[in-house]
């Protein structure tokens, strides 16, 4: 035995601590993050959908409420239902995250309810290439009216996704932002496929809430929204030709 062998083992046992030290590290920073643990079960989860469309809230939960006790929940599911059909016709496979009066909690076992639910609508949109999440808005202030785009921020694509969408809903619809709005903090667009999360308008405002009462204004927003979503699946595989030649 010589020195040289009692420097060897504290080098090597240095080594072990810093990558135990490095591992735990990793694993702190996986855990912190909110959605880690969900992460791991969507590995191998596979992709149905060409699009996964979301009717916001459902069931016990209203959703925002309009005056004269009207509940966003079932504005949206009529709009989202047309689009369903819209999108079939033109051959797509489109998943809906719900097509009754419910919401999806029963997908996810652990959390509050309304956390169970939102984790069961992210699961469903990670089996699809695309997804679009549709609310109706409120506020305290009833002068707020017209449309909002959400997008998740610093996706390229994702922006491109909410412009085009953005486009075709104005043609139908005023906007309360004139451009889509980059969010980090919500939960659906952080999805593998891009989604974004549009607010057809402000059940508090009395002009806007006029408008979602009218079956035909719903019909226009729903074709308006299968527009975009068209026209952002044409420039993908026009892109994607592009990359392959
Ligand atoms: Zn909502």
């Amino acid at each position: 035995m010589s020195r040289w062998n009692i420097l060897v083992i504290p080098k090597r046992l240095i080594r072990y601590v810093l990558f135990a030290l490095a591992l735990i590290a990793v694993l702190a920073v996986y855990h912190s993050y909110p959605l880690g643990i969900y992460t791991i079960s969507l590995v191998n989860q596979e992709i149905i959908y060409d699009i996964m469309l979301d009717p916001g809230h459902g069931g016990i939960d209203p959703g925002a409420i309009g005056a004269g006790d009207i509940y966003e929940k079932h504005y949206v599911l009529d709009i989202v239902l047309q689009m369903a059909d819209v999108l079939s016709s033109h051959g797509l496979k489109v998943g809906l995250t719900r097509d009754t009066d419910r919401d999806v909690s029963h997908l996810v076992s652990e959390g509050t309810r309304h956390r169970r639910d939102l984790l069961g609508r992210f699961k469903l949109m990670n089996q699809a290439h695309l997804g679009m999440s549709v609310h109706a808005n409120a506020t305290k202030d009833q002068g707020e009216s017209g449309a909002i785009v959400f997008y998740m921020k610093d996706q390229y694509i994702d922006h491109i996704y909410a412009q085009i969408v953005l486009e075709e809903l104005e043609k139908v619809q005023v906007l309360n932002e004139p451009r889509p709005l980059p969010r980090s903090t919500l939960l659906l667009p952080k999805a593998k496929p891009p989604v974004l999360l549009v607010e057809i308008g402000f059940m508090s405002n009395p002009t806007d809430l006029q408008k979602l009462g009218d079956p035909m204004f719903r019909t226009n927003v729903a074709h308006a929204l299968c527009a975009g979503i068209l026209r952002f699946m044409d420039w993908r595989d026009s892109e994607q030709s592009e990359f392959s030649h």
